[in-house]
C-alpha cells in the first residue's frame, strides 16, 4: 500500500480496517476519514461498542454460535426445545441467513469452517466432535453446507459418522434459484436441479 503523510495511529487504523472482508486499503482510508470527521457521533460510539464486544462476545459451547451468554439465546429458547431438527452450518453468517429466512423453531450447530485437506483443515480443527455428541438427541440433522467440494466432503464425513444412529439426515436442495432463468445457470446447477426435481 502506498503511504500517505499522516500519523502512525491513523495509518494503523487504515491497515486494520483494510483487513475486513470487502474493504481494501482504498475503502479503509475512506472509512477512516469518515470516522475522523464524525468523531463524536460515530468514532467514539464505535470504539465503545468494540470495547464492549471484546469484553462480552463469546462462543456458545453447545452450538458454536456467537452471543453474549453461554449457552446462547438460541440454545436457551424454550420454543426450540422439542423441534427435533438440528441445522448444521459452516459459519455464524449462515445461521443468521437461515434465521432471516425464517427457518423456524430449529436448533443449529456451527462448525466454524469445512474440511479442506489441501489447506490442512481436518475434523479436529472444526466443531465436529461437539456435533457428533449432540446429534443423537435429534430426529433430523439438516446439512446446510455450501454446495462446494469442501462443503459436500464435510457433509459426507458427518453423515458417515452418524450412520450408526436412527437419525434422518437431509441436506438443502440444490438447483434453480427463485427468480432464476435456466439459460443463465451453470451446467452443474442445472444437472443438480434435474436430479432433485419434485412433483408438480
Ligand atoms: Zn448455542
Amino acid at each position: 500500500m502506498s503511504q500517505i503523510s499522516t500519523g502512525a495511529e491513523i495509518e494503523q487504523l487504515i491497515m486494520l480496517l483494510s483487513r475486513l472482508p470487502g474493504l481494501g486499503p482504498r475503502s479503509a482510508r475512506r472509512a477512516v476519514l469518515h470516522l475522523i470527521k464524525k468523531k463524536q457521533t460515530l468514532m467514539i460510539p464505535l470504539s465503545a461498542a468494540l470495547d464492549n464486544a471484546v469484553e462480552k462476545v463469546i462462543i456458545c459451547s453447545t452450538c458454536g454460535n456467537i452471543d453474549t451468554c453461554n449457552p446462547c439465546k438460541i440454545c436457551l429458547d424454550p420454543r426450540r426445545e422439542n423441534s427435533g431438527s438440528l441445522i448444521v452450518v459452516q459459519d455464524v453468517a449462515d445461521l443468521w441467513a437461515l434465521e432471516r429466512a425464517g427457518a423456524g423453531a430449529v436448533r443449529y450447530h456451527v462448525l466454524g469452517g469445512v474440511l479442506n485437506p489441501l489447506d490442512g483443515i481436518g475434523p479436529s480443527d472444526l466443531f465436529i466432535d461437539g456435533l457428533l455428541k449432540r446429534a443423537p438427541g435429534f430426529k433430523e440433522i439438516i446439512l446446510a453446507l455450501n454446495a462446494t467440494i469442501e462443503g459436500q466432503t464435510t457433509a459426507h464425513y458427518i453423515s458417515d459418522h452418524l450412520s450408526e444412529y436412527e437419525i434422518k439426515i437431509t441436506q438443502l436442495a440444490h438447483g434453480v434459484p427463485v427468480g432464476g432463468e435456466l439459460d443463465y445457470l451453470d451446467d452443474g446447477t442445472l444437472t443438480q436441479a434435474l436430479k432433485a426435481r419434485t412433483d408438480f
